[in-house]
C-alpha cells in the first residue's frame, strides 16, 4: 500500500508553520483517540492515529521535514534514524505523546525553543562592601546593565503597526536543505538566520532585536552580618524573558574588602596590637578599637609577644543567627628603636641588673639556653 503524503494526512499545506502543524495534529489526535472510538470504528481509528502520529513526528522535526520535502518518504525512512518508519502504537504510548504536545498548554514548563515563552537569564553582580557595612548592614545602590523588552515594539522587533512574518525561504523552519552531489545538507536559513520569521520593517528603537540594553539602578538591602560569598537574590531583576516569559533573578554576591586593622574569621575578628616593651614588662592599660567603639585592654605585667586577649561579644553577629563573635587581640611586643645615648646607657645599666638575677627575669631565654647546652653536650660538639 502506497504511503499517503504527510501534509495530506495532517490536512495542511506544504508551507504550514510549526504552529499550524501542531494545531492540526492536536485536532486529529483527539479525533482518532482510541478512547473516543469504540466498537468497529476502533481498529480504523487506531490505523489513522498511527498515520497521524507518524506524519507529525516527521513534519515537527525540522531536519526530517526538510528531508521529506526533498526526497519524499525515502528521505525519512529508517536511514534517517527511525521514528518515521512505522512507530509502534499501543494505548499506553498515547500519554507520552500527549505530554509532549499538550504539556506546554497545561503549563508543563517545557520552556525554551523557538516561539515559546522562556524565562530570562539570571544575572550575577559582585558587590564590594567594607567590613563595617558587612557587620552592621547597609543599603547599596547598584547599576546593572540589563536587556529589557523594547517598549516601542513590545518585544516583537517589528516596527509598530507591522508584524514579523513567516520566512518564505524556509517556511518558518529556520533550516533549508542544500543539494551537494549525493548529499542533502541542512543549513541555517540564509534569509531568517534560523529564526523562522523575518522582520520586513525593523523597530527603530531596538533595530529588530526586540530588546534594548538599559542601565537600571537598584537599591540592595545588605543585612547585618553578611560575609564574602553570601548571595542576595533579587527576584525578577534578571534579564527579561522571551515571548512574555518571566524575568530571571539577580544574584548579588557579597565581597568584603580587606580591613586595615581587623581580619575576620566567621563571627570572630582578629587584630595584632603592638605594645611598648615597658608596658609589656610593667603592665598597663591600652586603648584598642572595635568596629564601632574603643575599649580598654588591661595588659598584665610580664606579657609576652603572642599573648591573646579575648574581648567577648566585640566580634560580628552572623547573618544566619548564632551568638555574636569575639574580638581577639594578639600582643606584639615592640623593641624600641632610634635610642639616644642616654637611653642606651640606661639600658646597659638595666642589663647589668638582669645578669645578677639569673633565671628570674628571663625564664624563657634561660630554659632555651639550657636546652641548647644539653643538646650540644649530647652530640659531643
Ligand atoms: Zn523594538
Ligand atoms: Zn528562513
Amino acid at each position: 500500500m502506497a504511503k499517503r503524503d504527510y501534509y495530506e494526512i495532517l490536512g495542511i499545506t506544504r508551507n504550514a508553520s510549526e504552529v499550524e502543524i501542531k494545531k492540526s495534529y492536536r485536532r486529529l489526535a483527539m479525533k482518532y483517540h482510541p478512547d473516543r472510538n469504540t466498537g468497529d470504528r476502533r481498529a480504523e481509528a487506531e490505523e489513522k492515529f498511527k498515520e497521524v502520529k507518524e506524519a507529525y513526528e516527521v513534519l515537527s522535526d525540522n531536519r526530517k521535514r526538510a528531508a521529506y520535502d526533498q526526497f519524499g518518504h525515502a528521505g525519512v525512512d529508517s536511514s534517517m534514524g527511525g521514528g518515521a518508519a512505522g512507530p509502534g502504537f499501543s494505548g499506553s504510548s498515547f500519554s507520552d505523546i500527549f505530554g509532549d504536545v499538550f504539556g506546554d498548554i497545561f503549563g508543563g514548563g517545557r520552556g525554551g525553543g523557538a516561539g515559546r515563552p522562556a524565562r530570562g537569564a539570571d544575572l550575577r553582580y559582585t558587590l564590594e562592601v567594607t567590613l563595617e557595612e558587612a557587620a552592621f548592614g547597609t543599603t547599596a545602590k547598584i547599576q546593572i546593565p540589563t536587556l529589557v523588552n523594547c517598549t516601542r515594539c513590545g518585544g516583537s522587533g517589528a516596527k509598530p503597526g507591522t508584524h514579523p512574518r513567516t520566512c518564505p525561504t524556509c517556511n518558518g523552519v529556520g533550516q533549508v536543505a542544500m543539494q551537494r552531489g549525493f548529499f542533502a545538507i541542512q543549513q541555517t536559513c540564509p534569509q531568517c538566520h534560523g529564526r523562522g520569521t523575518i522582520i520586513e520593517e525593523p523597530c527603530p528603537a531596538c533595530h529588530g532585536q526586540g530588546k534594548v540594553q538599559q542601565e537600571k539602578t537598584l537599591s540592595v538591602k545588605v543585612p547585618a552580618g553578611v560575609d564574602t560569598g553570601d548571595r542576595i537574590r533579587l527576584s525578577g531583576e534578571g534579564e527579561a524573558g522571551e515571548m512574555g516569559g518571566p524575568s530571571g533573578d539577580l544574584y548579588v554576591q557579597i565581597q568584603v574588602k580587606p580591613h586595615e586593622i581587623f581580619t575576620r574569621e566567621e563571627a570572630n575578628l582578629f587584630c595584632d596590637v603592638p605594645i611598648p616593651f615597658t608596658t609589656a614588662s610593667l603592665g598597663g592599660e591600652l586603648e584598642v578599637p572595635t568596629l564601632d567603639a574603643k575599649v580598654t585592654l588591661k595588659i598584665p605585667a610580664g606579657t609576652q609577644t603572642g599573648k591573646m586577649f579575648r574581648l567577648r561579644g566585640k566580634g560580628i553577629k552572623p547573618v544566619r543567627g548564632g551568638s555574636q563573635g569575639d574580638l581577639i587581640c594578639r600582643v606584639v611586643v615592640e623593641t624600641p628603636v632610634n635610642l639616644t645615648e642616654e637611653q642606651k646607657e640606661l639600658l646597659r645599666r638595666f642589663e647589668e641588673t638582669l645578669e645578677g638575677g639569673g633565671k628570674r627575669h628571663s625564664p624563657n631565654s634561660h630554659s632555651w639556653l639550657d636546652g641548647v647546652k644539653s643538646f650540644l653536650d649530647k652530640m659531643g660538639i
